[in-house]
């Protein structure tokens, strides 16, 4: 069972998939993973990769892809895996449905975990970090003993330009624009099941895993 798990970020995709990790045994299979390991292994594909990755370059759909086919032949992936990171396009959704089929696999289901803009602005714009011994905060989940100082050290934490409320949301849009394609393409398909990824992890796990069981 090959399961696509879509969201914004904030959503609590990595948090669900480690969740199901361990209840299904379904790996686990990030972008970023992918291209760690085939760099660090030296594959053709990750020498093709290397120079994208390192200049923060978009890497090229055909070199992820051709990561992806990969990974999924190996034996931990035979039962299926849940695919996190990729596609975030609909040309790419195209492409892998397209590649897949060449080896006789299939997306079965995507689970799309959704959050309203308003409340992952408040997850990803509340986050501090240490200048000094780089430690991170949370205003909400993992707020600092004494506000805007370090426990560890004691210096003023300070507030990334990115993590900035404005350009959380400004980045959520955009990332927005290119997931609603791909949401309609899944469920033109038939295999888009949403899970709402708001409320405690647990309640969002049973949401995610009533998907994944095709109850809903
Ligand atoms: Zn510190």
């Amino acid at each position: 069972m090959y399961v696509v798990l879509l969201g914004l970020p904030g959503a609590g995709k990595g948090t669900q998939a480690a969740l199901l990790k361990d209840e299904t045994g379904l790996p686990h299979v990030t972008t970023g993973e992918l291209f760690r390991e085939n760099i660090r292994g030296g594959t053709d594909l990750g020498k093709q990769a290397q120079p994208f990755v390192e200049s923060g370059r978009l890497v090229p759909d055909e070199i992820t892809i051709g990561m992806l086919l990969d990974r999924i032949s190996q034996p931990d992936c035979a039962g299926g895996c849940m695919l996190d990171g990729f596609p975030r396009s609909l040309e790419q959704a195209r492409a892998l449905d397209e590649a897949l089929a060449g080896k006789g696999k299939r997306i079965d289901r995507t689970i799309y975990i959704s959050v309203a803009t308003d409340e992952l602005v408040c997850r990803l714009s509340g986050r501090w970090s240490c200048p000094n011994c780089g430690a991170v905060y949370n205003e909400t989940s993992r707020p600092p003993r004494t506000p805007g100082i370090c426990d560890n050290c004691g210096s003023r934490l300070e507030q990334r330009k990115d993590d900035r409320p404005e350009a959380v949301r400004t980045r959520l849009e955009v990332n927005l624009k290119n997931l609603e394609p791909l949401l309609d393409y899944y469920r033109t398909q038939g295999k888009l099941c949403e899970a709402s990824g708001e409320g405690p992890v647990e309640e969002v796990a049973r949401a995610v895993r009533a998907c994944l069981e095709g109850e809903r």
